[in-house]
């Protein structure tokens, strides 16, 4: 059996990176989209699923039983990828912030690292504030993006920049595929 892919699709909030992940799920059935864990509150509005909800004591007994492939502290949550347990034939997507992807990539090298960029900072803010973010999440998400996209650009596979939505799709289906064909 050839082992899953591991496809991280990684960038600075208000990218893009839910919208193209989304995307890449319902088009193809043999990608698996890992479900988080994080200690922050849902979201009025959220979906039941986006994430496990958990307290701090839940997700520090995880930490100590070796269950997440990584995690992190971000903005004051934690957030981590369960150890992936998924069917034959698929491959494995994470959508996850820089530090996590950090950690895959020294876990597992054969990962592909997609980093996400949005087209400028102004479109990044309206996209912020079009979602609805409290304009406090607006201001620190823009202030982390600049160092983000640097260190992102240095250990990313590929930087695909999320102007046109189909198109910045169909450039990952791409680098899917053809990871696909070398790695089958
Ligand atoms: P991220 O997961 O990177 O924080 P989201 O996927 O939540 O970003 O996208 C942020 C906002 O931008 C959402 O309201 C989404 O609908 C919108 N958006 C995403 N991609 C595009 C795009 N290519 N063009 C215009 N708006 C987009
Ligand atoms: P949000 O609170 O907006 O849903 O997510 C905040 C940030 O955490 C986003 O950049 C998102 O990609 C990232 N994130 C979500 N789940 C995980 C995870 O399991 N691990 C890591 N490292 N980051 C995550």
């Amino acid at each position: 059996m050839n082992e899953a892919l591991i496809i991280v699709v990684s960038g600075p909030g208000g990218a893009g990176k839910g919208t193209i992940v989304q995307s890449l799920i319902e088009r193809d059935p043999h990608l698996w989209l890992s479900r988080s864990w994080t200690t922050r509150t849902q979201r009025e509005g959220e979906s039941d699923d986006a994430y496990v909800f958990v307290t701090r004591a839940q997700f520090e007994d995880r930490i100590s039983d070796g269950g997440f492939l990584e995690w992190t502290e971000f903005l004051g949550n934690l957030y981590g990828s369960p150890v992936p347990n998924v069917g034959e034939g698929r491959d494995i997507v994470l959508e996850i912030e820089l530090h996590g992807a950090q950690q895959v990539k020294a876990t597992r090298p054969d990962a592909i690292l997609v980093f996400v960029r949005p087209p400028s900072r102004e479109e990044q803010q309206r996209r912020l504030q079009g979602r609805g973010d409290p304009e406090h999440h607006v201001v620190e998400r823009l202030k982390k993006a600049e160092d983000e996209e640097r260190q992102g650009a240095e250990i990313a596979d590929v930087v695909v920049i999320n102007d046109d939505l189909e198109r910045a799709v169909g450039e990952i289906e791409g680098i899917i595929r053809a990871a696909r064909g070398l790695s089958r």
